[in-house]
Formats: C-alpha cells, sequence, structure tokens
C-alpha cells in the first residue's frame, strides 16, 4: 500500500495518507486544522536508516 507521511505546514501534525497519484498528493488535507499546504516526508521505505548499502553498517561513512 502506497502509504506516505505528510507534515502540515500549518500546525506541524503528522499524517499518513494514501497516494496513488500525484493528483492525490495534492488533496491531502490536515486531519487536525484542515489545511492543505502539507509536505511529503521522506519514505522509511527510500529512506537510508538501513546504513551502508554495502556493508550494512549505520556507523559506515562511504554512503
Ligand atoms: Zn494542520
Amino acid at each position: 500500500m502506497p502509504i506516505f507521511e505528510f507534515q502540515c505546514k500549518k500546525c506541524k501534525t503528522i499524517f499518513e495518507e494514501l497516494i496513488f497519484s500525484s493528483a492525490d498528493e495534492k488533496k491531502t488535507v490536515c486531519p487536525k486544522c484542515g489545511s492543505k499546504k502539507s509536505e511529503k516526508l521522506m519514505s522509511v521505505f527510500a529512506g537510508s536508516k538501513s546504513g551502508c548499502s554495502s556493508c550494512a553498517s549505520t556507523s559506515c561513512s562511504t554512503s
């Protein structure tokens, strides 16, 4: 499921939305204040939290 995290630019609330297309991205509404101005946070899947891609160590400085 393509779930992305968004952060409201107005009240800084972080919420999750199901995104199937870039049009859905523009329709995200903050559940707290109703603002449509939010930014997409880095997906945990695409992030670098797993560490170095070659040695898998989080302390490796090559990546
Ligand atoms: Zn908000």
